[in-house]
């Protein structure tokens, strides 16, 4: 019998359950016991749905307390020496949490510790814990929880499939610990204690899943050339059992070679991220093996068109029979648990959509139609091939107008209408500003009183007008505390958006919210993002009120405040009809529109964020160059209608710009704001040796902790930034957004970082 399984499923729970659990006993007001239970409920209900669905296997150690990466540092003993107990030799949850957090529960008496980094989950929104690596690494198998969790599953009933995270990707994860070493060195210890896990794995398990998704990256030839080693060692570990090697998130026809000579059972490829591989993978992977296709997709949430997978799967199924299996195409991670939660959404477009328990139906049905036949399971693709049509059909999805306007940009449209030095020229006559100007990035705190209000006027407890009366309240309190700090250029705090993509995404066309479409961002943090499902467009002004509001309260320049069409469209579930390129574009176009409903209310500065611009890089290289040039051109059809005198400012949240220095510069924003004061401003290195020509607000001190920098630190980092970038191009703000912070820190930190451009323009 062919088999319908999964990589793993979502570990958040359909309702946020683990975030409940964790935060319940972070906080000292649960027992470690009942953490214990609500993890365990969490896994029943994970293997529930997928027995119920109708999968071959329950999918086990894919629950997480936190993070699976962390889980496998702790499963392999990597756990740094601040975390180290003297009397705990094992990496227990305590442990665990200071790994993760710096810190355990309330009430602990350990002392709070430097947490380890987080990182995104290659090109997801999904953030892990960086395994720290030492040169002397010594590897030990240090958790229980793989074999516990198996061994639950078992006794329940199942027929379990464990997942382990790959020796090799684990080790690209890692990070060296003190100063860099090739990790690749390490492999002979690690290769051993893998072993030993694979040996003592319950002799009832046939099959284990080990990811290396890392084979679908570009790989320098020393990492492609330890894949075979590493996998005989394996392979002579398992005994009677047989490896599955899972990838995902891309294509591995440069590393099939690869693949085929590990001596593994199975094979699992993304036949949704790279459609193109999955003949030459069928053809190049030998026969006798498991193919394992992952044809739903696991990072989307549309409804699979059933019939066309199955024309694609018959063929194949024909030469492979059982040795074919079916799949979404990576773990289901990242999306959201169960359609059926959503009550709000209406029918036809809920009928467009699959959560992850609907897409273990669809992985179920698709095995059922190959191996039984398709008339066994007529009805489901029946209704299948009924929602695709009415989708493929809908006028919702397609507004003439906004095609229209799609069809006629122009490169004209795409550009300024004058250089960024004679626009700098009419701004510095507008805007009268001086010498190192201050400003901040837009959000002032969001305080729990902004936030009941917003609450409140959401559900409906308080009225348009109250609402409206007390937003403006709140911008007036912060248009005055930037007077008193004496700020240049101001803001109006954001106070009306609880999110910066979904108050967007709320004010547009195209755009649908789920109320449970949680996906797990890391450890407790989740995020809801919202499906882009047509054509976007804009029927009325979206910020302009509350920016025109705060402008009539100062004769100081107010900045606009906009999120970006790439950061739009990274953190949405995006529309798969059409290429992201276009979905950007009618975002960017519903921006420019916002960008001169702004001008004509007489705003001269506007920024439009862009921190998801990094994001968005593809995998591979070779498709890098064609995705910064539409990501590019979105960022610059928003701006490019502005005139030379209106100011565009741009944001991003991080440090490393040398990969794309070059489409930062073709962004051509007048004023660009980045992270820099951990990097101790050394990033502006790259900036400068490719003259970066436009202005610079390099951050002066770092928003993501209450600490108040002194005015000598903020002095020193933009003194150094001055041996980077000409004082005459450079900015003075916070590295990002004020709103996590207190308000007390926020106007003691200000007032220091004003001081310190005060005190320095006196210098020149
Ligand atoms: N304008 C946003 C803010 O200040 C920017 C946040 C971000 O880039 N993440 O909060
Ligand atoms: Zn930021």
């Amino acid at each position: 019998m062919s088999i319908a399984h999964t990589l793993g499923f979502p570990r958040f729970g359909a309702h946020r359950e683990l975030k409940q659990a964790l935060e319940r006993f972070w906080s000292g007001k649960s027992s470690l016991a009942e953490l214990l239970e609500a993890g365990k409920a969490i896994r029943a209900a994970q293997w529930s749905a997928e027995s119920h669905a109708g999968l071959d296997f329950v999918t086990v150690n894919d629950f997480s307390f936190y993070d699976h990466v962390l889980d496998a540092s702790a499963m392999l003993g990597v756990v740094p020496a601040r975390f180290r107990d003297a009397k705990a030799a094992d990496a227990d949850l305590d442990v665990y949490f200071r790994m993760a957090r710096g810190r355990s529960q309330a009430g602990s008496s350990k002392a709070d510790v430097p947490a380890c980094e987080m990182t995104k989950w290659f090109d997801t929104n999904y953030h892990y814990i960086v395994p720290e690596l030492e040169e002397n690494q010594h590897f030990a198998i240090s958790s229980r929880k793989l074999f516990d969790e198996s061994a639950e599953a078992l006794a329940a009933g199942y027929r379990p499939k464990p997942v382990i995270l790959g020796p090799l990707t684990f080790l690209w994860l890692s990070k060296s610990a003190g100063k860099e070493f090739d990790r690749l060195s390490l492999l002979s210890r690690l290769v051993p204690v893998y072993e030993e896990v694979l040996r003592s794995l319950d002799a009832r398990i046939e099959w284990i899943q080990l990811d290396e998704p890392i084979l679908a990256l570009d790989l320098p030839q020393a990492w492609r050339t330890a894949f075979p080693q590493t996998y005989q060692a394996l392979a002579r570990a398992t005994q009677n059992r047989k490896l599955l090697v899972a990838t995902y998130f891309g294509g591995i026809l440069e590393n099939l070679e690869i693949a085929t000579a590990l001596p593994v059972h199975g094979l699992h490829i993304d036949a949704v991220r790279a459609p193109d591989q999955l003949d030459q993978v069928h053809q190049q992977w030998p026969r006798e093996r498991v193919l394992s296709v992952g044809m739903i997709d696991g990072r989307n949430i549309w409804r699979t068109n059933l019939n066309e997978a199955l024309k694609k799967l018959q063929p194949i199924y024909k030469e492979r029979g059982d040795q074919l299996w079916i799949a979404p195409s990576c773990s289901l991670l990242h999306t959201p648990v169960d359609l059926n939660n959503e009550t709000r959404l209406d029918e036809e477009l809920k009928s467009w959509l699959a959560f992850a328990v609907q897409k273990l139906e669809e992985t179920h049905i698709l095995k059922q139609a190959l191996a039984s036949g398709p008339d066994t399971v007529r009805a489901a693709l029946d209704a299948n091939a009924h929602a695709i049509e009415s989708r493929r059909r809908s006028p919702r999805t397609r507004n003439p107008l906004v095609r229209n306007r799609i069809a006629n940009i122009t490169d004209a449209m795409k550009r300024r209408s004058q250089a960024y030095a004679m626009r700098a020229q009419a701004q510095r006559e507008k805007l009268k500003l001086p010498l190192l100007p201050t400003t901040t990035i837009g959000s002032f705190p969001q305080t729990a009183e902004i936030r009941s209000i917003r609450r409140q006027y959401k559900s409906g407890k308080i009225s348009e007008q109250d609402y409206v009366k007390a937003m403006r309240h709140e911008i007036e309190q912060v248009v005055q505390k930037q007077t008193e700090l004496d700020l240049d250029v101001l803001v109006h705090g954001e106070p009306e958006r609880n999110d910066m993509v979904e108050y967007f995404g709320e004010l547009l066309e195209g755009f649908a919210f789920t109320q449970n479409g949680w996906v797990q961002s890391y450890g407790s943090r989740g995020v809801k993002p919202p499906i882009i499902y047509g054509d976007v467009s804009r029927p009325a002004p979206m910020t302009v009120e509350w920016i025109r509001f705060a402008q009539s309260l100062t004769s100081r320049p107010m900045k606009g405040m906009l999120t970006g069409p790439v950061t739009i469209l990274q953190w949405s579930f995006v529309r798969d009809d059409q290429p992201r390129s276009d979905t950007a574009f009618q975002i960017a176009l519903a921006l420019r529109n916002e960008v001169s409903d702004l001008e004509a209310a007489g705003i001269n500065v506007i920024q439009i964020d862009e921190p998801a611009l990094r994001e968005g890089l593809p995998l591979k290289a070779s498709q890098r160059d064609a995705y910064l040039k539409w990501a590019v051109d979105a960022f610059r059809l928003s701006s490019g209608g502005a005139a030379p005198s209106t100011q565009i400012h741009t944001h991003m949240c991080y440090a490393e710009f040398n990969e794309i220095i070059e489409s930062i510069a073709a962004l051509d924003a007048d004023v660009i704001s980045i992270e820099s004061s951990r990097s101790r401003m050394e990033l502006l290195e790259v900036f400068q040796r490719f003259e970066y020509p436009n202005e610079i607000g390099p951050g002066v001190y770092d928003i993501h902790s209450p600490r108040v920098p002194s005015k000598e630190e903020i002095s020193e980092l933009l003194h150094a930034a001055a041996r980077y970038i000409p004082v005459s191009r450079l900015w003075v703000n916070p590295d990002c957004g004020l709103k996590t912070r207190g308000w007390p820190e926020v106007m003691e930190s200000l007032a220091n970082m004003v001081a310190v451009a005060k005190a320095m323009r006196a210098e020149y």
